[in-house]
């Protein structure tokens, strides 16, 4: 089964979520790979442990940047006309000079070119490692490259490669730490995914957050549950949280400093104080889940 752990705001705790629910699966003895799909800031290996063992990275180049031929520019700053990233600038003596953090690869500069000066090069988009976590888990990650784009894609491609290493281990879940929001990474995240829990707390701002979410994975047909976390900090909302998403709410984790303690040691708080009331509030999560969906 695949199980996409999202947010719809940074914060939430999906990784924490995410992290124990691999492990959790695997202490059942059952066989599973991690995919880490937040890949503007990538943590799940972390959370598991770290990294033990590298067993291969791929780089992969999808994104494109403009590049200038400063031999052929005649220099009429066209191109600056309808960069709409604001990528581009003129030096001292008027030839375009591209700002690769901002350029998006889109093409518009070099069509508008009268003299075909500028030309779009391919880039690195991130890599995607496997390793071994420090808890024995096979974790796939996806790293985009400072200022990169098309992080969409490369979560595609991280999942892809997921499912591919859970095909030849012949094993039974995969663990998905969606990247948070409803952007295109989200979206690719939850492609083709069999189950979703949303991470929300007790707050506005991540009820908002879960039920855009929430409207994105109708689109995908994916069963979804949610999961409070946080609960009980800053006082109730005074509301039904199941009620107003309209999913199970399967369960609710209490503020628990043991978790602050087991991210600091980068170990799922399953393994470091499982009989933390956080870790029970966690387990009881994922009994139902058990119960519910036969894991
Ligand atoms: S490729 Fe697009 S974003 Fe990049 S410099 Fe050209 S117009 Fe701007
Ligand atoms: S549009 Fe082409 S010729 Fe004009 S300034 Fe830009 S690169 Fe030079």
């Amino acid at each position: 089964m695949e199980v996409v752990v999202a947010s719809g705001k940074g914060g939430t705790g999906k990784t924490f979520v995410a992290s124990n629910l691999a492990y959790w699966l695997a202490s059942r003895g059952m066989k599973v790979v991690a995919a880490d799909c937040d890949v503007e800031a990538p943590d799940l290996v972390l959370a598991l442990g770290g990294c033990s063992k590298v067993l291969y990275s791929k780089e992969i180049t999808e994104s494109k940047k403009a590049e200038v031929n400063r031999e052929l520019c005649v220099r009429c700053g066209r191109c600056v006309e309808v960069c709409s990233f604001y990528a581009i600038e003129l030096d001292d003596e008027g030839y375009p000079v591209i700002k690769d953090f901002l350029c998006d690869g889109c093409g518009a500069c070099a069509l508008a070119c009268p003299a075909r000066a500028i030309v779009l090069r391919e880039v690195p988009t991130g890599k995607i490692v496997r390793c071994v976590s420090s808890v024995g888990l096979q974790v796939i990650t996806g790293d985009l490259e400072v200022g990169g784009r098309n992080s969409g894609h490369l979560v595609y491609e991280v999942k892809e490669e997921a499912r591919r290493v859970l095909r030849e281990m012949e094993g039974e879940h995969l663990v998905v730490d969606s990247a948070p929001g409803i952007g295109c990474p989200v979206i690719s995240s939850l492609s083709g995914a069999d189950r979703l829990i949303i991470v929300v707390e007790p707050t506005r701002q991540s009820l908002q957050g879960a039920k855009r979410l929430l409207e994105v994975a109708s689109h995908f047909g994916v069963k979804t549950y949610a999961l409070v976390n946080k609960a009980g900090l800053g006082g109730s909302l005074g509301v039904d949280i199941g009620k107003m998403l309209g999913v199970e709410v399967i369960s609710s984790i209490p503020y628990d400093i043991k978790v602050v303690e087991a991210y600091a040691k980068t170990t799922p708080l399953l393994a470091y104080a499982s009989e933390s009331p956080a870790a029970k509030a966690l387990l009881k999560a994922f009994d139902r889940l058990a119960e519910v969906e036969g894991l």
